[in-house]
């Protein structure tokens, strides 16, 4: 059974982890509260560490895209 899940903010992008019970959460960065719906869920995990090591390799992925789109 997933109990969390990686989530992205609707407005600026940053990932954080949230129980799978949740409907709503709020992002650190900007403060947003977002309804967790299911275009905003990046990866689901089982534990807390897991997630935390899910959004580390999506965060090393995403700068690896924005250096390819560099001229
Ligand atoms: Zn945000």
């Amino acid at each position: 059974m997933v109990r969390y899940l990686v989530v992205v903010c609707a407005k600026c992008g940053s990932y954080r982890v949230v129980s799978g019970v949740q409907k709503t959460f709020r992002c650190f960065s900007c403060g947003t509260v977002s309804g967790l719906r299911q275009e905003l869920v990046v990866a689901y995990a089982n534990t807390a560490e897991e997630a935390r090591q899910k959004i580390a390799h999506l965060k090393i992925s995403r700068a690896a895209r924005r250096e390819e789109s560099k001229p």
